[in-house]
């Protein structure tokens, strides 16, 4: 155990838990950032962002991270790989576990982010950046004109479906079971779409195109025929959710029923001194821009906090 306070650690190092980092770091906080399992966060394993203010070229997601975490680093932010066990919010300082040691501090900043849900297929995992994307938000304009697939039945992947008519020649809507988990009133608009085809019962075996470095198509199975089949296309949208990585406050802090944390004035947790930014709290927009955005309120709250409480 270490007999050191902390005034404040970060948990995460995505876009959220280092604009977080550059501020407490820059008020001379000293923050620790834990990284977890997924140094960089999301946009480390993306290649091309085109939206993020001050790049008119775009810039690489890799760099955009190191950039950031140089920016923080210049002011006196440690990194330390590891990741949070569990917690205790309960008493002040705040415990922490990672791994068999135990930091204790005076404020939290909670920016673990959402993963997405993948199928798991080496194929997909290998084609991350290059045709294979879980946020059409962020990638359906490199699709102009391109035929795409999005698997899944829920809301969100007939939200991502129809958003990704604006760019696409053709969307194959492709879902393992033959119900569809989507509300009438999304369904319906997918199905009325002309752009979008439905292939219910189909499962995907591999996307193509690894060697290649870019998606080329899918092989596909009809479950009901066990016919395999090849769908030339050129991406492939992942429309099966996100899982919240927030299970490890679970009763400490407000959860909501699929696992975000639950926020008030955008970054509050209902525990004094622990503020959430980021994919972690905000199911809703889910950009590098508003996690940094709200990275940054976290850190204006805990020198808040520390300038009211004392450090
Ligand atoms: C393929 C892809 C492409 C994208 N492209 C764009 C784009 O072009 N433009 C755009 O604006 N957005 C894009 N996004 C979305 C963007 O990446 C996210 O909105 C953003 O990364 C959210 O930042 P975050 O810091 O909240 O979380 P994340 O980036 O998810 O970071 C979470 C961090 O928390 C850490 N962590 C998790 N659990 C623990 C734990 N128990 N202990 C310690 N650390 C932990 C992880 O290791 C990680 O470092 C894209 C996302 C994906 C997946």
């Amino acid at each position: 155990m270490s007999d050191t306070i902390r005034d404040t650690v970060i948990i995460g190092s995505g876009c959220a838990g280092l604009t977080a980092a550059i501020y407490t770091a820059r008020a001379n906080l000293k923050p620790l950032v834990l990284e977890g399992h997924e140094p960089g966060g999301q946009l480390s394993i993306t290649t091309l962002v085109e939206n993020f203010p001050g790049w008119p070229e775009g810039i690489q997601g890799p760099q955009l991270i190191e950039n950031m975490k140089l920016q923080a680093t210049r002011f006196g932010a440690e990194f330390r790989m590891g990741h949070l066990a569990s917690a205790d919010l309960s008493k002040r300082p705040f415990a922490l576990k990672i791994g068999s040691e135990t930091i204790h501090t005076r404020t939290l900043i909670i920016a673990s982010g959402a993963s997405a849900r993948w199928l798991g297929l080496p194929s997909e995992q290998a084609l991350i950046g290059h045709g294979v994307s879980s946020c059409a938000t962020c990638d359906g304009f490199f699709f102009s004109g391109r035929e795409i697939a999005v698997v899944g039945g829920g809301d969100s992947a007939m939200e991502e479906a129809l958003f990704l008519t604006r760019f696409a020649e053709k969307v194959t809507l492709l879902h393992r079971r033959e119900q569809f988990r989507a509300s009438r009133i999304m369904l319906d608009r997918a199905i009325a779409h002309p752009k979008i085809q439905f292939r219910a019962n189909t499962i995907i075996e591999e996307v193509l195109g690894v060697e290649q470095k870019e998606v080329s198509g899918l092989r596909i199975r009809d479950i009901v025929t066990n016919e395999e089949s090849t769908l030339p296309i050129s991406g492939l949208f992942l429309g099966i959710g996100h899982i919240p990585n927030a299970k490890m406050f679970e009763g400490q802090i407000d959860l909501d029923e699929d696992g975000y944390i639950k926020t008030h004035d955008s970054v509050f947790t209902r525990v004094a001194g622990v503020y959430a930014c980021g994919d972690v709290q905000d199911r809703r927009y889910r950009q590098a821009i508003t996690a940094a955005g709200s990275g940054c309120m976290a850190a204006l709250e805990v020198e808040k906090y520390l300038e009211e409480h004392g450090r």
